[in-house]
């Protein structure tokens, strides 16, 4: 299976993400993750992206390309992935279409958490004090002033995607408010939807 997480900064992508490795087998792909990896291990990748991600901005599509599609071809990404916010412009969704397409494979579903963006701040106010009171180190993308930023990037580049994935009729969209557990049943239970019209159509869900 290979599915998009998608949504506003803050709505609880990667949590989910996680989750669904646990229960499909398959590897989060969070392009945030990598990013930062780099950034700690400043690598030549790293110095370049670090500025544009402290403000939150995005890094370039062709940054993303590069890291995407080498990951993807990885092995333990055989049976399926989940890429978590590592789709964020309209460019980058022609990009892992056209790969996937080389590749032979498919996109299965994108899944759109909905969450209200009062809520999504107090979740990051409450984060940042967790973070903090655990001795955790705090992201340096993680203030209220850069959360507004990276809102205001998200509904400028990343919402397109909506009518995007729409199109294609991949697009899930999931309530993304309540506890974690009862976002993962909403999940699961649109994925198990997403499965049996696959199978009715005869394709493989992988
Ligand atoms: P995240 O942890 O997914 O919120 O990502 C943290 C930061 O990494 C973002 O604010 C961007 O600066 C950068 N980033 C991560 N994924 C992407 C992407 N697909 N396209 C552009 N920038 C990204």
């Amino acid at each position: 299976m290979i599915l998009i997480l998608l949504g506003a900064p803050g709505s609880g992508k990667g949590t989910q993400a996680k989750r669904l490795v646990a229960r499909h087998g398959i590897p989060q792909l969070s392009t945030g993750d990598m990013l930062r990896a780099a950034v700690a291990s400043a690598s030549p990748l790293g110095s370049r992206v670090k500025s544009i991600m402290d403000r939150g901005d995005l890094v370039p599509d062709a940054v993303i390309e590069e890291i995407v599609t080498a990951r993807i071809q990885e092995s333990d990404c055989r049976n399926g992935f989940i890429l978590d916010g590592a789709v964020r412009t309209v460019v980058q969704a022609e990009m892992i279409d056209r790969v996937l397409g080389k590749l032979g494979r498919a996109l299965d579903a994108v899944v759109l958490l909905e969450v209200d963006e009062n809520a999504l701040l107090k979740r990051l106010e409450t984060r940042i004090a967790e973070d903090r009171k655990a001795g955790r180190p705090v992201r340096e993308d993680d203030t209220p002033e850069t959360f507004r930023k990276r809102q205001d990037v998200y509904r400028a580049q990343t919402a397109p995607l909506i009518p995007y994935y729409e199109r294609q009729g991949k697009l899930r969209r999931v309530d993304g408010m309540g506890t974690i557990e009862t976002v993962a049943a909403r999940i699961d239970a649109v994925l198990g939807a997403t499965k049996s019209e696959t199978a009715s159509k005869g394709g493989t869900t992988g």
